[in-house]
């Protein structure tokens, strides 16, 4: 595989940006090699600047749940681009696209549009204090929230990866009223609780926890959560950054029945534009700045152009079936790889739900907190080139996840999981 071009750019990348990137997750710091430069996408398929081609399992980290450039997001992307890009002054796009939420979505009365994930959670988080007057929070041992200060603890992949827990800068002071308890443990729960419940904001979780591995959560335990935050009058946070509009259209709180208080949204809400949100029931969102005192803004904030690029997108996802339709084909695919992996008797297999699927270099079927996470990725590292030999994109790191969008079709699928057959074969021959 010829790689020289993408070579070429990131060593001029080097010059410019820490690790040559502007996240860290794209660095292959943990596969090896330089990145792939990404010259365009359309479809199942990205092309690299070396005019490889490759089934795209990254998608963009989520976003995009129609695939590349779907030519519904595309048009209305164009048709209001035409219009100018940014007003500071709001614009009817804002109300459609929140519409198309707020209508189907039984959790949220309202919502904040902000322009990226980390702070949508940064507000809620804020919002979950102010209406409480209450500082602490609990979070989840591999659970990621973004990457502001007070979250940075014990976070997702970017972290695992590079074997920090906790990022330098973030005062101890800031971190001191975050506590953080193991996945799917409700002893801890309840331990946790017993000691901070009168001085605990909100419990912040990602119900389906897909940023470090994907640690799917007993339904028990997230009622018992939802039970527990109830009866002490915490607040219980959804971050759906990943999950909403993914596993349902309104996200794991919909696939699992169980309703949060604040929910947080970003990745596919704006059609692969940066766009977030926040939401939570009336009383709560009459905390938010101007109708009452927490305080969030945004230059940029429900722009008119990601807005359209959303309601594009949230429109198709909206249909009936729609996610029927994406878990039944990831599930045809996902079955497919495992039955060969358990066939063969490679310690592998692919973790799943709704359109999300994990690659789990383990015999356990059932992985739920981040502990039980093997932590060897040299497996994963070699499985990481094979798929790229057999031109198969996946994020470069073991703690990603995997996402189908509407656009993998069976064939591309069949295709897909032929792929993984043979580099599974490669990496444990
Ligand atoms: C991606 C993600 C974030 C951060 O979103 P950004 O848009 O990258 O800031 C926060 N929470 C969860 C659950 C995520 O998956």
């Amino acid at each position: 595989m010829k790689r020289s071009n993408s070579e070429k750019l990131y060593e001029k990348a080097l010059e410019y940006f820490p690790g040559g990137v502007n996240s860290p997750v794209r660095a292959f710091k943990a596969v090896e090699g330089a990145p792939l430069f990404i010259k365009k996408g359309k479809g199942p398929y990205i092309w690299d600047e070396d005019e490889n081609q490759f089934i795209d399992f990254c998608c963009s980290f989520g976003p995009h749940i129609l695939g590349h450039n779907y030519p519904d997001v595309h048009q209305n992307i164009v048709d209001t681009l035409e219009n100018g890009t940014s007003f500071g002054a709001p614009t009817k796009l804002e109300s459609d696209l929140a519409e198309i939420i707020i209508s189907r979505n039984p959790y949220v009365d309202k919502i904040r549009f902000v322009s990226s994930g980390t702070e949508a959670v940064m507000s809620g988080i804020r919002l979950a204090r102010g209406y409480t007057g209450k500082n602490k929070i609990i979070k989840f041992e591999g659970c990621y929230h973004g990457h502001f200060d007070s979250l940075l603890v014990n976070a997702g992949s970017g972290l695992a990866t590079f074997g920090e827990s906790s990022s330098a800068g973030v005062p101890q002071k800031v971190v001191e009223d975050t506590i953080v308890i193991p996945l799917n443990d409700e002893e801890a729960l309840e331990a946790a609780f017993e000691k901070h419940a009168d001085d605990l904001a909100c419990v912040i979780i990602e119900p389906i926890p897909a940023n470090n591995g994907l640690l799917l959560q007993e339904k028990s335990f997230l009622l018992k959560l939802r039970e527990m935050c109830t009866e002490h009058g915490v607040l219980l946070f959804f971050d759906e950054v990943i999950s909403g509009f993914r596993v349902a259209f309104s996200g794991a709180a919909e696939y699992y029945d169980i309703a949060p208080d604040i929910v947080s949204y970003g990745k596919i809400i704006g059609g692969g534009l940066p766009v977030g949100a926040y939401g939570a029931k009336k009383h709560i969102m009459q905390s938010v700045s101007p109708d009452g005192p927490v305080y969030q803004a945004g230059t940029l904030s429900g722009n008119p152009v990601a807005m359209a690029a959303g309601i594009a997108q949230l429109t198709v996802c909206s249909q009936p079936g729609f996610y029927e339709d994406q878990e039944a084909r990831t599930k045809t695919f996902v079955e497919s790889v495992n039955a060969h992996a358990k066939e063969k008797g490679y310690d592998f297999s692919l973790v799943t739900v709704g359109s999300i699927f994990w690659m789990a270099f383990s015999d356990q079927t059932t992985i739920r907190s981040a502990a039980q996470i093997n932590a060897d990725m040299t497996p994963f590292k070699k499985l990481h080139k094979a798929l790229l030999e057999r031109s198969v994109y996946v994020g470069p790191s073991g703690y990603e996840v995997g996402f189908v969008s509407h656009v993998h079709t069976k064939e591309v699928l069949e295709n897909a999981a032929q792929q993984f057959k043979n580099a599974l074969d490669a990496v444990f021959s």
